[in-house]
């Protein structure tokens, strides 16, 4: 004990030393009178002292007053500064992995050091950090699962959780974990912080602990609703140009089909009807709902690019940041602006996206000046509204849409309906505008609309399915899932944690006592949704590791595939050709990166994903994503050493198939041939339709009697984005109880198939299945 310490304690006086010299430095004295500037600094001592004198404080501010980056920054000098740098060890929690990377990057840079020295981060699969890092920042899923392995938190001093008005399921999750802990660690102090001012809601969670208010300015933003954008613009309502686009394009199969050209006039009516600021509140909430859907996707780009046009001509400079919905919005409206005179010429405009699966180079450039005469327009989505502080911005567009996933527990299903922001949300993003300047906010929804938002928004874990969750709780060996979620916030519907228990345990990772099983253990261990997780294993397992890997990688990444709104019928085709009729999406995102590697070995890398329409970020991201799965798969021992044994049955399609297949169901739905159409039909009898870009929609007839997904949403209809067709003995050996005709055994075949995790001889694994399946066909 007592070496230790004097080691800590001689560490203590470097770390002290060396922050002085910063300080002192003539850079540290530029950037410490920057720092100097931010509303937070004036706070300082108070909110020192508060967290010295109390575990538990709440701490709300205006964004970008400072709170992420400067005061868990604050608790950091200050422990260095008294002599006890080394003891101290701060965990600061960011809801996204982007910003926990780029405020650690600030952070370190604001104390005049290398990323990963006294301040680091660590995202899921990514880190920088080291033996000297006291001041980390992490997401919440990962302090999540570091409570997993240790329960008490040995070590931490300080836990800072962030951005917690957003309500986040893991943040909402850490409440009650950490709220659990903190009587048996007394010493630890808990810090929470908000930007926006509900913060009794929490004060009140932990028993009244209190609550401190930095004080932000902001310049004034004028705000200007869709009625003052449409005429300042002169843009006209009635040129629906996209929804005329939809009606012609008979390739245009997703959910914009169902607004057929004659509906195009009543939509037109309805948002002249809303404009009217009469009646919003008198319209059946389903009118509110194909309002809600249908407005902003209808004046959509055309209006944005239109008020883009018009602030670059006529206002003042300042940079613009959009609000869009997500990544593939923002990369349609960026290539519909880059042909475009004036916003694609990069004399005058400088484009940048800005989203969650953003490169870590991609990041830096969202705070790059723009040069002189050159206007700085951000599309970004709603990550901008908090976690990230872009300085410049003096003019904000809002579309007034998020999509998020709601949960409908009833159906068991999630929801990603295009749903109008909140009140708080609106104001929140209106504000971005003002932080060097008064700024302008152009809202592209009427007044009345904006009046009819729901004041707050829904918290996560109401509104999202409980699986990985519920497996994370049973890990922490916490007791019951129901009781210990019927200890949050606000607790989720029975119902909802109901359904999440029944999928674990039809996947095997509970037993019928709520145990966790192996697979469970090793499942809540990967850094996947459980059902990847497992298919991950079975691809291990039966030796067919590579296509897997891809698959897995490819659905927890995004669809590699691009369509561009204008040219959705080649981009359609260009897919088809990875296909070779096997009627899976998942085998063309297979073939689609190995052609990828080839072409990258060859130099023509670029070429290859210009002609294909993929996205070589994407591919990218998948390849990067494929290296750290493999890596932890063989840390666990379930790969072997040697490549060519892991991948001796990848050339076998069926087994592929059979893999995918294990780890969608109960992902299935049926083909339903009619004369010269088909329907698709889920367990539950519902009917599903196909996005546009599957293969399989592409095609007059499917052979296989079945389509395993990995994803139903509900969009108006309900939709399956990838699918694979598989056959009946695929779906009896490789699905679950669920399925019509098979009843008996099929979770013990489940179970079995984790003793053959060891076995050496896979072939005579493989005839064991195939006997067992003789044996079925033949009853
Ligand atoms: P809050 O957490 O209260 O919203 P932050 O601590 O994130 O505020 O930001 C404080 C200030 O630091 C903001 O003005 C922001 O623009 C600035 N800032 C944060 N990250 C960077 C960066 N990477 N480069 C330049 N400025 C940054
Ligand atoms: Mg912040």
């Amino acid at each position: 004990g007592s070496v230790m310490e004097k080691v800590l304690q001689r560490r203590s006086l470097r770390m002290r030393n060396m922050q002085r010299a910063w300080l002192e430095s003539p850079e540290g004295k530029k950037m410490l009178d920057l720092r100097k500037s931010l509303p937070a600094f004036k706070e300082k001592e108070r909110l020192l002292q508060a967290i010295a004198r109390n575990q538990v404080i709440v701490i709300s501010g205006e964004t970008g007053c400072g709170k992420t980056t400067q005061i868990p920054q604050y608790v950091l000098e200050s422990e260095i500064e008294s002599g006890r740098g080394a003891f101290c060890s701060i965990i600061c929690t960011q809801p996204r992995r982007i910003s926990a990377m780029s405020v650690a990057e600030r952070v370190s840079s604001e104390r005049g050091e290398p990323l990963g020295e006294t301040v680091g981060y660590k995202v899921r699969l990514e880190g920088m950090k080291g033996k000297n890092t006291h001041l980390l920042f992490c997401t919440s899923g990962i302090l999540l699962r570091r409570l997993l392995s240790d329960h008490k938190l040995e070590g931490i001093t300080h836990v800072f959780v962030d951005e917690i008005h957003e309500r986040g399921m893991n943040e909402d999750f850490l409440l009650i974990v950490l709220k659990d802990l903190l009587p048996r660690r007394q010493d630890l102090r808990l810090i929470l912080m908000s930007a926006t001012l509900n913060a009794e809601l929490f004060s009140n969670y932990f028993g009244g602990a209190p609550t401190i208010h930095v004080p932000g300015f902001t310049y004034p933003v004028r705000a200007h609703f869709l009625e003052d954008v449409l005429e300042m613009t002169g843009y006209k309502l009635t040129s629906f140009n996209q929804i005329d686009d939809y009606g012609q394009d008979k390739m245009w199969k997703t959910h914009k089909q169902l607004v057929p050209r004659k509906r195009k006039n009543q939509i037109t009516a309805l948002v002249e009807d809303a404009l009217n600021k009469s009646s919003y509140e008198s319209y059946s909430p389903r009118v509110r709902d194909s309002l809600a859907c249908w407005l902003p996707d209808c004046i959509g780009f055309n209006l944005i690019e239109a008020v883009l046009c018009h602030i670059c001509r006529k206002e003042r400079p300042g940079a613009v940041l959009v609000f869009m919905t997500g990544w593939e919005d923002i990369s349609c409206l960026r290539d519909q602006l880059k042909a475009h005179p004036l916003l694609g010429d990069p004399n005058r405009v400088l484009l940048i996206t800005c989203h969650g699966s953003m490169a870590t180079s991609e990041q830096k450039l969202i705070f790059a000046k723009a040069a002189l005469n050159v206007r700085k327009v951000v599309l970004a989505t709603n990550m901008a509204e908090a976690s990230i502080t872009i300085n410049d911005i003096v003019f904000v567009v809002d579309c007034g849409k998020a999509k998020e996933t709601t949960y409908d527990a009833l159906n068991n299903t999630p929801c990603l309906l295009p749903s109008w922001i909140s009140q708080a949300s609106a104001r929140q993003r209106k504000g971005r505008a003002g932080r060097v300047q008064p700024g302008e906010c152009y809202h592209l929804y009427p007044k009345c609309v904006y009046e009819a938002f729901a004041e707050f928004q829904l918290p996560e874990l109401l509104r999202t399915p409980l699986n990985s969750l519920c497996l994370q709780i049973k890990s922490l060996q916490v007791g019951s899932i129901g009781d210990f979620l019927s200890a949050a916030l606000q607790p989720p519907e029975p119902l909802a944690v109901q359904n999440a228990i029944d999928f674990l345990k039809m996947i095997g990772s509970l037993d019928e006592k709520e145990n966790l099983t192996d697979l469970g253990k090793f499942l809540s261990m990967l850094p996947v949704d459980p059902k990847l997780g497992k298919m991950l294993v079975m691809g291990s397992i039966f030796r067919c590791f590579d296509p897997v890997l891809t698959i897995v990688s490819g659905l927890s990444v995004r669809d590699p595939f691009l369509l561009p709104q204008d040219k959705k019928d080649l981009a359609g085709t260009a897919k088809s050709r990875f296909s070779a009729k096997d009627y899976s999406d998942h085998m063309a995102v297979v073939r689609a990166y190995e052609g990828w590697k080839d072409a990258e070995r060859e130099g023509s890398s670029y070429e290859y994903c210009w002609r294909n329409f993929l996205s070589a970020q994407t591919l990218q991201a998948i390849h990067s994503l494929r290296k750290q799965f493999s890596f932890i798969l063989k840390d666990a021992g379930l790969l072997d050493d040697d490549v060519g044994t892991n991948n001796r049955l990848s050339h076998n399609q069926s087994l592929v198939r059979a893999i995918i297949c294990s780890g969608l169901f109960p992902g299935i739905a049926s083909v339903v041939h009619r004369e010269t159409s088909m329907s698709f039909k889920t367990m539950d009898d519902g009917q599903v339709l196909l996005y546009a870009n599957s293969v399989n929609a592409r095609y007059q007839t499917i052979t296989y009697p079945w389509l395993v997904f990995g994803e139903k949403v509900k969009v108006n209809a309900v939709f399956i984005r990838d699918s694979t067709g598989v056959s009946d003995s695929i779906l009896m050996l490789f699905g679950g109880v669920l399925c019509p005709g098979v009843q008996a055994g099929h979770l013990k075949m489940l179970d079995g198939y984790i003793d053959f995790f060891m076995d050496p001889s896979l072939a005579e694994c493989y005839m064991k299945i195939k006997q067992e399946l003789d044996k079925l066909l033949q009853k």
